[in-house]
């Protein structure tokens, strides 16, 4: 049985893990440790919140002496690091936050399972820290490179690119150095239920129900490897299990799409949705599909984000040969799962982006 703290529990991906986990191996105890920023909720876990081996904590993994009393008195042997700040347009306009929770915050939690795991008299007879990172900290590839291998040198481009790949530095330093037990995943984009409505997919999924327009960065020619969440999760579960110790690991889809076409697909998966179902043109008065319209001339070209990386591909060679990972979802499956999470989840989309 395990005992795993997870951090950023309450947010996109974090709250996918903990509801995976819990149904996967209800015996082990989960601790979720969030601060519930603006991306954080605790919708996202009602479903496991009665589960007796459950408990959330409020908090900063920030605050020093808050991370060790929880290390201690919950006995973890598992920590699973999603806390982050971790949208590029904010790490753009405000960088701070960045460096604090990415870097300090997990340098903290390094810090603290060194002090609780390795200097102990009470230390588990086995530990793990499992460190959640990007593909971004690679940098941005041209039309004919070979997707990221975990070889690849570092060359992050955004002040967020950049902050966690200072985070993964840490992580790999504390086990060179101190002997921590660590993996580190570095995963393409994500998407799928439970993940706030700033990042692409369900900021156009929302825009195209509202009528709003739908913004492309420049030509929409940026391209993105797409993995559905509940494979990462998969993936995850996979590493910290039979991970080698101070291994890092690619995560990805084989799914490159280019943005344009991504909102394009959506567009014509919402048109096909409300064809299929008149109720949603009550639901969604303001979409073009309620009055017989396409979601598509919404589409909307805006100036494209500074420093905005082309493209990003991933080899994940590694973990399918030693570990024996592959995706569930391919992204035509994918989309239309999200889609149809996101007509059945309305109530939970509007609470969180009322805050
Ligand atoms: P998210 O923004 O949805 O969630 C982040 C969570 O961390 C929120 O619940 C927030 O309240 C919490 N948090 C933020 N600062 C905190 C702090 N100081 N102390 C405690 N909790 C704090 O993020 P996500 O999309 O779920 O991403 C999770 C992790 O996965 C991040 O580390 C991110 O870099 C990484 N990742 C994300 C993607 C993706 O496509 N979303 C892809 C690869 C890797």
């Amino acid at each position: 049985m395990a005992r795993l703290l997870v951090t950023g529990g309450a947010g996109f991906i974090g709250a996918n893990l903990v509801q995976y986990w819990a149904a996967q191996y209800p015996d082990d105890r989960i601790v979720v440790l969030d601060a519930l920023t603006y991306a954080g909720n605790l919708a996202s876990l009602e479903s496991v919140s009665n589960h007796e081996n459950y408990r959330f904590v409020k908090g900063d993994i920030v605050d020093k002496e808050l991370v060790e009393r929880v290390l201690r008195e919950e006995q973890i042997d598992t920590i699973v690091h999603f806390a982050a700040e971790s949208h590029v347009d904010r790490s753009i306009s405000g960088p701070a936050a960045f460096i604090e929770t990415n870097i300090v915050g997990t340098h903290n939690l390094l810090h603290a399972a060194r002090a609780v795991w390795l200097d102990s008299d009470d230390a588990p007879a086995s530990h793990r820290f499992h460190h959640v990172s990007t593909d971004e900290v690679y940098g941005s590839l041209g039309p004919d490179d070979p997707g990221f291998t975990e070889a690849t040198p570092y060359a992050p481009n955004s002040p967020y690119s950049a902050s966690k790949a200072a985070s993964d530095h840490l992580v790999r330093a504390y086990h060179h150095t101190f002997g921590l037990d660590v993996t580190t995943s570095n995963c393409s984009n994500n998407y799928g239920p439970f993940q706030f409505p700033e990042k692409l997919l369900p900021l156009m999924i929302v825009n195209a129900l509202d009528g709003k327009p739908l913004p492309v960065y420049g030509d929409g020619s940026n391209i993105r490897d797409w993995l559905y969440v509940e494979d990462h999760v998969r993936g995850i579960d996979l590493v910290i299990k039979n991970g080698r110790s101070g291994e890092t690991y690619n995560i990805g889809g084989n799914e490159e799409w280019a943005n344009i076409d991504i909102v394009r697909a959506i567009c014509q998966g919402i048109d096909e949705a409300f064809s299929s179902d008149p109720t949603l043109a009550q639901r969604f008065p303001g979409a073009p599909a309620a009055s017989g319209g396409q979601s598509a001339s919404l589409i909307t070209s805006v100036k494209d984000r500074p420093g905005h990386d082309w493209r990003y591909a991933i080899d994940a060679s590694r973990i399918e040969g030693e570990l024996g990972f592959s995706p569930r979802h391919d992204f035509a499956t994918g989309l239309q799962a999200t889609i149809t999470w996101m007509l059945d989840q309305e109530p939970w989309w509007r609470a969180v982006m009322d805050g």
